[in-house]
């Protein structure tokens, strides 16, 4: 069944949809020369074609005769090619009918409509690159920023895979020594070395975990950083909300519990994307709408990955300020002393700890805002640890099969240490981590999974 699937020739529109100066239509399999034959015209023959050059020509109705559009084609023959079978692209003018007109031309010629995904689904299943490349094009489509660009060319050129493939290679070359231990069980000889194996595994559980820690990096490079802004009704969040985003996002108003909804908007700073988040004050009230707000505001502040807290400096503190920078405490959390235009009514808040640094900042004179910037860039560059220049994960399915690589290398080490552990147990484990380790890169048995991952592709992909 699966051979007879591969053979089908696919056919989509590889272009973005709506009208456009140029559309691509890409076709995959072996009828694709054949029916491009049977639709184009030019001085040389489809057949004649040379591989990777592009011909000028038209399009014809197959059936009719009329004439369709003016074209450039490319043959990339098998298996130079993006899937490694037989590929035509047809280059037309880009728009919407005309390229439908095309496609069902195409389809009526023998071609299927592609899935989501088939054409990497067809790379990755002839060999032509792994699931980390394959998906790896995904990333490179939907980058948002420099940073998230970069890792996924990073990871399309096989960076990860090489990462992998070097565990793998040291992994198994102690498997092979347990393996071989057995055959020679009446001999006495010694292959495996449990000492020079935990050594390696130290090793292996290093590199692991540093790729595990590069997640958060990775999600920052993806969904970018999420910025709270927190503090009792009235401080100012959604004034600072409005002149960070340099629009009327939140409604301001006198009226202490004015912002009932959590609002955000987003910036660029140093190529990531900034979400801020006003967040509506954190305060007892018996206001359902409010509770409800406050809920949300708790959630967010959990999800957020720095907060901004602000004190009120026109007006005395309360308890609620303390209380406040109390529930911050475990996050990365700069010090705002909003309203700085206006008189002080204190010089510092008694609760900060010593060393803590305060940035003061009016949403009326946006005195302090470039500053307030500048420190979310630095923490930024903190949680992001590094510059760009390593590979980082940057997918789910990724960290959670190192996260459970990394557990069963502990309980390898474990019983490593413990000594008399059966060798046999010892290979089962080291089973189960290369088991982990081929999931990452496609050595999945399971087709059900390999068709969930790439029907999040889109068509045409
Ligand atoms: P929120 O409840 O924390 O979102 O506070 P708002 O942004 O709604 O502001 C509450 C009140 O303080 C409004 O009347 C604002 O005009 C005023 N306000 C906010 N920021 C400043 C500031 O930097 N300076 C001065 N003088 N007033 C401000």
């Amino acid at each position: 069944m699966e051979d007879l699937y591969i053979k089908d020739t696919i056919v989509a529109q590889a272009s973005a949809p709506g009208n456009g100066a140029i559309g691509v239509i890409r076709l995959s399999g072996d009828l694709a020369p054949a029916i491009l034959s049977q639709i184009f015209r030019s001085s040389t023959q489809v057949l004649q074609f040379e591989s990777h050059k592009m011909y000028f020509g038209s399009l014809v109705a197959p059936q009719s005769g009329e004439p369709l559009d003016q074209v450039l084609v490319v043959w990339m023959k098998a298996p130079r090619s993006f899937t490694g079978e037989e590929c035509v692209e047809i280059h037309c003018h880009g728009g919407v009918y005309l390229m439908s007109r095309i496609i069902n031309e195409l389809l009526g010629l023998g071609a299927r409509l592609a899935e989501p995904g088939e054409f990497s689904k067809r790379a990755f299943l002839n060999g032509k690159m792994d699931l980390t490349q394959a998906e790896a094009i995904a990333e490179v489509i939907g980058a948002q920023n420099q940073l998230a660009l970069r890792n996924a060319l990073f990871q399309m050129e096989g960076k990860l895979s090489r990462i992998i493939a070097n565990i793998r290679q040291r992994l198994i070359h102690f498997l092979s020594q347990l393996e071989l231990g057995f055959d020679f069980i009446e001999e006495d000889v010694q292959l495996f070395s449990p000492e020079e194996c935990f050594k390696e595994l130290c090793d292996i559980e290093k590199v692991l975990g540093e790729l595990a820690d590069s997640f958060q990096t990775g999600q920052l490079y993806k969904d970018g950083l999420k910025v709270a802004l927190l503090g009792r009704p009235n401080v100012g969040k959604s004034s600072l909300l409005n002149v960070l985003l340099g629009e009327d996002k939140a409604i301001i108003h006198d009226e202490a519990g004015t912002t009932r909804d959590v609002i955000q908007g987003e910036r660029r700073i140093g190529g990531v994307h900034v979400f801020f988040f006003d967040t509506a004050g954190i305060r007892d009230t018996p206001s359902a709408i409010e509770a409800e707000g406050i809920r949300r505001s708790k959630s967010v502040l959990q999800k957020a990955d720095v907060v901004c807290l602000m004190l009120d400096r026109s007006q005395p503190l309360t308890d609620m300020d303390e209380q406040l920078y109390r529930e911050c405490s475990e996050k990365s959390c700069i010090i705002i002393y909003s309203k700085s235009d206006c008189p002080p009514a204190w010089q510092k808040a008694p609760f900060l700890d010593e060393d803590v640094s305060v940035l003061e900042v009016s949403s009326v004179t946006q005195k302090g805002v470039e500053e307030l910037l500048k420190e979310v860039q630095k923490r930024m560059n903190v949680e992001m640890k590094g510059e760009g220049h390593n590979y980082v994960l940057n997918n789910v399915r990724y960290y959670r099969s190192v996260g459970v690589a990394l557990e069963k290398i502990n309980l390898l080490k474990d019983r490593i240490t413990h000594g008399r552990v059966p060798e046999e147990c010892l290979v089962e484990d080291m089973r189960a981590v290369l088991e982990e380790l081929n999931g990452i890169v496609g050595e999945i048995d399971n087709e059900k999974v390999l068709d969930e991952i790439f029907a999040n592709f889109c068509i045409g992909k």
